[in-house]
């Protein structure tokens, strides 16, 4: 399969042209581990649909949208944290830290997180 957007990393990941280490598969969206984590679980739950960033969804991508919610919830069960605690954050944009522009969950677990972040 060619990435749906030649130019995106994450593209190039859904369609196994560059290694990842997947947790979980949907229909809608697929989530591997970080490759520079931040905690003892990062995980980056991505849609299969190449949407920019934040800023380009639209309300026919709502059910993709929230599909990365229940995948993030089901990752947080399978890595035994869900009652515990864990964070689900999206950056939108270079003031927010954005550098793939794809859309992306990082799903932040195993350690006690602060708040507010930097
Ligand atoms: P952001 O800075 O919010 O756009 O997040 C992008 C995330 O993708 C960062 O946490 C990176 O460490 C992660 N990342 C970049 N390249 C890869 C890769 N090849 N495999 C897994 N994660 C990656
Ligand atoms: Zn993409």
């Amino acid at each position: 399969m060619t990435a749906a957007n030649p130019d995106c990393l994450f593209c190039k990941i859904l369609a196994g042209e560059i290694p990842a280490e997947i947790v979980y598969e949907s229909d809608t969206a697929i989530a591997f581990r970080d490759i520079n984590p931040q905690a003892p679980t990062h995980v980056v739950v991505i849609p299969r649909k190449h949407i920019a960033t934040i800023n380009d969804v639209t309300p026919d991508d709502e059910a993709v949208v929230g599909s990365l919610y229940s995948a993030a919830g089901a990752i947080a069960v399978a890595e035994g944290f869900a009652d515990e605690g864990y964070r689900v954050v999206m950056n939108c944009n270079a003031a927010a830290g954005q550098t793939v522009f794809h859309i992306h969950l990082h799903l932040l677990g195993g350690r006690t997180l602060t708040w507010p972040p930097g």
